[in-house]
C-alpha cells in the first residue's frame, strides 16, 4: 500500500490518502485538487505527489 498526505504538499491540509499504488493514489488526489483544491494535476503535481508518496504496511 502507499499513502500520501495532501498537507505534505499544500500546508494546512489534512487529508490522507490510502492505495495500492501509485496510480490509485493519483486518482484520488485527482479528484480531491479538483474538488478542494480548484487545481487540475499537472507535471509539477505529479511528480510532487510522487515524492511525497509513504509505504504503507
Ligand atoms: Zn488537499
Amino acid at each position: 500500500m502507499k499513502a500520501f498526505r495532501c498537507g505534505d504538499v499544500v500546508p494546512g491540509c489534512n487529508r490522507e490518502f490510502l492505495g495500492v499504488d501509485r496510480a490509485d493514489i493519483l486518482a484520488q488526489v485527482a479528484a480531491h485538487a479538483r474538488e478542494d483544491h480548484h487545481v487540475d494535476v499537472d507535471d509539477a503535481l505529479v511528480r510532487a505527489v510522487e515524492a511525497n508518496l509513504h509505504d504503507e504496511v
